[in-house]
């Protein structure tokens, strides 16, 4: 007897263990761990997933039940992808069927039956028996079979038809809402050519098209789509299905992967020869893949100093050693350019997995990696969960972004997955970023900070001497002084028109995000913080307060600037929309395409406004965030950020580190090619020193400064974060169950004899605050309070979070108090 261990797909901590089944016969060859599977539970039937298998069972042989059905003729998981699931959910403390849902494409989440046909262009194997042969016969009529009645059909077949999957000759599709969520167009297969010969002797005459239609595929003959046929031939479908009925030809309905890149054309690359830094670059990363020796690299190289090179021979080494890469891209910077350059070196080799996509054509490219028939996944955040088995790369670019979190539960990060599935399997990491994020930088510099050990690698200069662009800063507060109101500085209004007199190229940065939180002095710049974290203090409207979310510190709105008494405190920004119309003012007859959340909700707008540009149908593009990463456009010789602090008050450590990032990655657009490139930046904050070390495109300086400041608070990369949210229709219910909370996890870390994680100096410690009213303190009805863990050290903070939540689960429980996990924090709100 085999017994299955099996998580149920129950998103809770009780049911957060295996439960075990019997494997009936006729279901052993299907069974392997990460197969997907139902069973029965609690009197329903549910989905599953097979995480291991034992000889006896726990239970008594009596209540022992057995797996109904297994889902997927290939497991959607492979062994190591389970494994990677179970430290995903002691690390983000989250229940393993949610670790394990969130690595399927959404095609898969339902229940579905499913069918198997052979792949595009597949034919009998040549190497067939008669026997095997005859499996293959059940896919001649009509090609897609229900794999219910194939597994009648051949009960003991079950390891030749896996076989067949694996090898790609055989696909697996799925019906989803009684249609086929794959794309199948119907083809015409000929009959042989003595038996054409036949036909066409002995065809009436007066069928005389469907005469032309066999002489068409006696001298051509090989399998045509109907379509294409019947323009050939210049007949009807019609004419063609009837010589189907007549049997004298075939019509199979055959699988067609939706290349949502269809009639794109790539033009074909090849290797550049690398610049003797690149070369150095690369040289390590190669060493690690030559040795299948587990490294992670930090590749810290400004903008435009050729790391998307380097990722490309990396992975061409890669591939070259019969391994599989991962790239991953941000979501917002995955750019028709980008994939554009993975395309154009490796071809009908690259599968592409990013959420603009639709859900079949999710699948049909997941499918080409399930199948063999991929070697590189491109794509954002989870395409870490690629169902490679033989993973030799894993390329971050731009690592330093936020979009590589997911903010919903399993609240993970891909940087830290990367990791730890290339450890996994002796793979090499690298980590690309012109910012890199502290965390990643402070592991690779020193050893310290919690992503363990980087080697560092950097590329200083851009490809060919291009040097980074001239960056001005302008004090928006002499501005006021000197009556200018308007929108652009003086110097930003002369650079605007220069370009447009040189018929040269600007993009514009509105940084708008943190505006509807702060409260701002307009004539001097000062933003009120929390006297004890050194947070930006949040604007609650509701109460009319200023609030700090990370230790409940709160105050009264000012009337007046505290520091110059001016009435020009509240200040909350400006829209693009408004942008563009002051634009259109101060410049008749500038062409603008405007480009945020509000003009890019359609698929494949990204794309055309980009094109739009790049054509130079345009002056200026003017953009939030999305204007920021990743573009190359030789003509742009300006960038000009409209509110460079607006980032800088936003309730979060990270706030300086963000908004030096971001002007760092905008200012890269300028002057990539050969025109050289000119930055103006505004803001009511110059001094601040992310804002001024962007002029001497100064990282290491900026970050000698936030490091300093990170480690006398014990924030990231020295100390680590948990913040836990409960939200509940009642508050004192809320509080007690936070209290609760933290009481409990004082207890404990007093138990372990942890001190504050303040002190000065090494000694791990810990400190539990809150639970204090979240940033947005009410969502839904519900009330919402958060305790933030903050710690230090090698504690394991994640285990004793989960313990305590344990411990607390019937009292939660009862309470109806939700509970929200969110290790390592990114967004603070
Ligand atoms: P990054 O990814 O660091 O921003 P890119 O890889 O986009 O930089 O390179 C910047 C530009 O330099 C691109 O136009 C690229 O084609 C070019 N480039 C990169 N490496 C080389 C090389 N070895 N020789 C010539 N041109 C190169
Ligand atoms: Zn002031
Ligand atoms: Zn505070």
């Amino acid at each position: 007897m085999i017994i299955a261990r099996v998580i149920v797909d129950v998103p809770t901590r009780e049911t957060d263990r295996p439960f075990d089944y019997e494997v009936p016969e006729r279901l052993a060859a299907w069974t392997e761990i990460g197969s997907r599977v139902a069973v029965p539970f609690g009197g329903r039937t549910l989905q599953g997933f097979v995480v291991g298998f034992a000889p006896e069972a726990e239970v008594d042989r009596s209540r022992l039940k057995s797996l109904t059905d297994v889902l997927d003729a290939l497991p959607p998981l492979t062994p190591e992808l389970v494994e990677l699931g179970v430290w995903m959910s002691r690390r983000w403390v989250c229940p393993l069927v949610v670790a394990l849902q969130a690595m399927l494409p959404a095609a898969l989440k339902g229940r579905t039956e499913k069918y198997i046909a052979p792949a595009e262009g597949a034919e009998v194997p040549p190497d067939a028996d008669e026997s095997e042969a005859a499996v293959w016969q059940a896919f001649r009529r009509g090609s897609a079979v229900k794999w219910s009645s194939l597994l009648q059909q051949f009960p003991d077949r079950g390891p030749l038809l896996k076989r067949w999957l694996k090898e790609g000759r055989l696909t697996e599709l799925q019906k989803v809402e009684d249609r086929l969520s794959v794309k199948t167009v119907p083809v015409v297969y000929p009959p042989d050519s003595d038996k054409l010969d036949e036909l066409l002797r002995e065809f009436p005459a007066r069928a005389r098209k469907q005469r032309d239609v066999l002489a068409y595929l006696a001298e051509h003959p090989e399998p045509i789509a109907l379509a294409a046929l019947a323009e050939a031939t210049d007949v009807s479908a019609q004419v063609i299905r009837a010589l189907a009925d007549r049997g004298s030809v075939e019509i199979r309905q055959v699988t067609e992967d939706r290349d949502p890149y269809q009639g794109r054309e790539f033009a074909a690359s090849s290797p550049l020869a690398l610049t003797p830094a690149q070369q150095a670059a690369l040289d390590p990363i190669a060493s690690s893949l030559a040795s299948r020796e587990h490294r992670v690299f930090l590749l810290h190289g400004v903008t435009g100093s050729g790391k998307t090179e380097i990722y490309l021979q990396a992975i061409q080494m890669c591939l070259s050693q019969g391994r599989e890469a991962i790239v991953l891209v941000p979501e917002i910077a995955l750019t028709p350019q980008m994939v554009d350059r993975f395309k154009s070196r490796f071809g009908a080799r690259v599968a592409v997995l990013h959420s603009r996509l639709s859900q079949g054509e999710r699948y049909d490219e997941w499918r080409k990696i399930r199948e063999g028939r991929a070697q590189v996944a491109v794509g954002a955040r989870s395409a870490v969960f690629a169902p490679f088995a033989k993973i030799g790369l894993i390329v971050i670019d731009e690592e330093h972004e936020t979009s590589y979190k997911q903010e919903e539960s399993p609240k993970y990060h891909a940087r830290d997955v990367a990791a730890e599935r290339a450890r996994l399997s002796g793979a090499a990491v690298v980590f690309g970023s012109a910012t890199p994020s502290l965390e990643s930088y402070a592991a690779a510099a020193d050893g310290e900070g919690y992503a363990g050990d980087i080697t560092y690698v950097a590329l200083p200069e851009r490809v060919g001497d291009r040097p980074l662009p001239a960056v001005r800063i302008v004090d928006m507060r002499e501005e006021l002084r000197l009556g200018n109101r308007a929108m652009f500085s003086g110097a930003l209004k002369q650079a605007l028109e220069e370009r447009l007199r040189r018929e040269e190229q600007a993009v514009l940065l509105l940084n708008r995000r943190g505006y509807s939180t702060f409260v701002m002095c307009r004539s001097c710049g000062y933003t009120c913080s929390c006297p004890h974290c050194d947070i930006a203090l949040t604007y609650h409207r509701g109460s009319r307060n200023l609030r700090c979310h990370y230790c409940g510190y709160a105050e009264a709105e000012p009337e007046t600037c505290p520091s110059c008494q001016s009435k020009h405190i509240r200040f909350f920004g400006t829209g693009t929309q408004k942008v563009e119309e002051a634009l259109a003012e101060t410049f008749p007859g500038i062409r603008v395409i405007r480009m945020d959340v509000d003009t890019t909700t359609e698929k494949g707008s990204h794309e055309k406004w980009l094109t739009m540009f790049r054509e130079r149908k345009a002056d200026v593009l003017l953009g939030t965030q999305m204007v920021a990463k990743g573009l190359d456009f030789p003509r742009v010789t300006l960038v000009g950020v409209l509110a460079a602090d607006a980032a800088l008050r936003l309730p979060d450590f990270r706030a300086a580190e963000r908004t030096f990032q971001l002007l760092t990655q905008v200012a890269g657009r300028a002057g990539r090619h050969e025109l050289p490139g000119e930055v103006v930046i505004q803001t009511y904050d110059p001094e601040h020193f992310s804002v001024a070390s962007v002029q001497g495109h100064d990282y290491k300086g900026f970050v000698r400064q936030e490091l300093h400041t990170r480690r006398l608070l014990g924030y990231p990369p020295y100390g680590r974060l948990i913040s836990v949210t409960f939200t509940h229709e009642s508050v004192p219910m809320l509080l007690s169950t936070g209290e609760m909370f933290a009481r409990l996890m004082r207890e404990r870390a007093a138990s372990m004899g942890l001190g504050s994680a303040a002190q000065p100096g090494d000694r791990p410690g810990m400190d539990v605050l809150g639970p204090v009213p979240s940033p947005i303190p009410r969502l839904k009805d519900r009330y919402r309070f958060q305790c933030m863990v903050k710690y230090r050290g090698e504690i394991d903070a994640s285990a004793m979070t989960a313990r305590v939540l344990q411990e607390m689960g019937d009292n939660a429980k009862r309470s109806g108090v939700q509970i929200g996990v969110d290790v390592d924090p990114q967004m603070m709100l």
